[in-house]
């Protein structure tokens, strides 16, 4: 486990400016206390999912204070509500959402199992599919969040090797 590498995330959040890639939000708009902008930047910087008590530790390291935990679940509470982060309910973790799609957007998660790496994904095809299938049967959905784990290439390949 703790053989693996992450030579890109040091646990520091990116020098303010530097666009964390893929976390440059469309979020603009949406005003964020500093309380939820920092738990919104250590998501970005992790760049993996982060439970909440783990983003407890996280906010603690930075602060120096340890927050409460409801201040933590609310704060993620509100991002995502805003769509700026994810919920994967089979890790229990959030995820800060990795690119710019509507709120309502089919969102398909691939977990690899080996590295823990996630990547985000959307796709009109998929969305199409589960809004037939909604349709069909009457169902209003709220959130549509799909999570595929297995192997990523990067751990594919290198099994192969
Ligand atoms: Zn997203
Ligand atoms: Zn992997």
């Amino acid at each position: 486990m703790s053989a693996m590498k992450d030579d890109h995330k040091h646990g520091h959040a990116p020098a303010p400016g530097s666009a964390h890639d893929g976390c440059a939000h469309a979020h603009g708009h949406i005003r964020l206390t500093p309380a939820r902008q920092l738990v919104l930047d250590k998501l970005c910087a992790a760049g993996r999912p982060v439970g909440a008590y783990d983003m407890i530790d996280l906010v603690a390291d930075e602060t120096g204070k340890r927050p409460a935990p409801v201040s933590i679940y609310r704060a993620l509470d509100f991002l995502l509500e805003n769509g700026l982060v994810h919920r994967l309910a089979s890790r229990n973790a959030f995820m800060a959402c990795a690119h710019r799609h509507e709120r309502s957007a089919t969102v398909a998660f691939l977990i690899c199992e080996s590295c823990g790496k996630v990547r985000e994904a959307t796709s009109a095809d998929v969305a199409g599919s589960l809004e037939g299938l909604a349709a069909e049967t009457g169902f209003h959905p709220k959130s549509q969040v799909i999570e595929l784990t297995g192997i990523c290439r990067d751990c594919a390949g290198s099994a192969a090797a």
